[in-house]
């Protein structure tokens, strides 16, 4: 017989036990949770790299896009009653900005329009340019959509082209086209044409028959600066500029009938061409980069940055010594580069910056729909 002591020893012995195997079964179970998370972390990390790799080794930031503080209504600052004036289409970047387009602007003399670079939304940019300012309706007449100068062809400036074109011709418009363009213009018009084939023979033979005479094109390729381009109402000139690895890119002056002279400097930084370009113009549309935001740019590694940022754009110290050199008169921000975390972000954040860096006013920052 066991004693009620050794009863007692023997209940103790077996809640241990059981209290033992207890522990360990949770052990296992953290144990578990512990790796399974460890991998997760592992995995999400791999993801995360693979993510920034694919967007040049940089964090993606999406200040420039956002709807928050960029919208904002289109100004009229022409003279009153001024003959000649310029409109901007669209005063975007790559970046999906929904509230800017891609560059494309319109010099309107004597009511005639000339457009000049054709970025993503410049067919729709006429309409909401129309919507902002009624009388404008009058310079966009289908039948007078018909010059266009193309500054150079990265597809921010070019990828509008064939909506512009063949958009045009589906509503009717009877304007043959007129496209001048550094090299490579010509074959870039002969691969639209041949992509949309199908469209255009629709348009040609099928029901509406809406272009009898067929989608007519003609391409003037630029070789060198000088006049280009001549009517009654303006005169255009084109000056070769530096823009990175593109070779072949030109800013244009545009000298109206009434005396305006507008300039369009294209992407790139100052160089004697566009210096010559925007000599004591009434209105310069130049580019601008931001150099205090540029840790920040989203689609290039610092190295990349430093060499796109030393080729391609224009930060604003060089615009300032650029306004000051060439004389011109007004100056328009456009294709703005302005990459403040979003928390940062302000839509005149680079506006200012410019005039921290020396440019003087009259300095606007535009928005699509703007008259100067
Ligand atoms: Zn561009
Ligand atoms: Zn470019």
């Amino acid at each position: 017989m066991l004693s009620k002591v050794q009863i007692y020893i023997l209940k103790i012995k077996n809640m241990v036990s059981n209290m033992a195997k207890k522990i360990a079964s949770i052990s296992a179970m953290i144990l578990c949770v512990v790796i399974f998370s460890g991998l997760l972390a592992l995995a999400d990390e791999q993801q995360t790299q693979q993510r920034v790799t694919s967007l040049g080794g940089a964090e993606f930031t999406l200040s420039e896009n956002l709807p928050q503080n960029n919208n904002t209504a289109p100004t009229n600052r022409a003279p009153k009653g001024a003959k000649s004036f310029a409109v901007v289409l669209g005063a975007g970047t790559p970046l999906p900005n929904p509230y800017k387009m891609g560059p494309s602007f319109v010099v309107v003399s004597n009511g005639y329009p000339y457009f000049i670079d054709c970025g993503e939304g410049a067919w729709r940019g006429m309409s909401k340019a129309c919507i902002a300012h009624g009388w404008l309706t009058n310079s966009f007449d289908l039948n007078t959509l018909k010059y266009l100068f193309i500054t150079h062809l990265h597809c921010d400036h070019t990828v509008g082209i064939p909506s512009w074109v063949l958009n045009a011709y589906k509503c009717g418009s009877k304007a043959s086209k007129e496209i001048y363009g550094p090299k490579g213009t010509e074959a870039m018009m002969k691969n639209i044409m041949a992509a949309w084939k199908i469209d255009i023979n629709d348009m040609l033979y099928g029901v509406t028959k809406s272009s009898k005479k067929g989608v007519t094109i003609a391409t003037h390729e630029i070789d060198d600066d000088g006049l280009i381009y001549q009517d009654k109402n303006v005169k255009v000139y084109a000056y070769r500029k530096y823009h990175g690895n593109i070779k072949d890119n030109f800013a244009y002056r545009f000298e109206c009938e009434d005396g305006r002279i507008f300039a369009f400097t294209g992407d790139g930084f100052s160089c004697p061409g566009l210096l010559q370009a925007c000599k004591d113009a009434d209105v310069a549309f130049v580019e601008v980069m931001s150099k205090e935001n540029i840790a920040d740019v989203p689609w290039a590694n610092k190295a990349q940055v430093e060499y796109i940022t030393h080729n391609y754009h224009m930060w604003p110290e060089e615009l300032a010594l650029m306004q000051k050199e060439s004389g011109l008169k007004k100056l328009v921000l456009i294709h703005e580069q302005n990459f403040a975390p979003v928390e940062k972000y302000s839509r005149l954040g680079l506006l200012e910056e410019c005039k921290r860096a020396g440019v003087k006013e009259p300095v606007f920052s535009s928005v699509d729909g703007d008259v100067y």
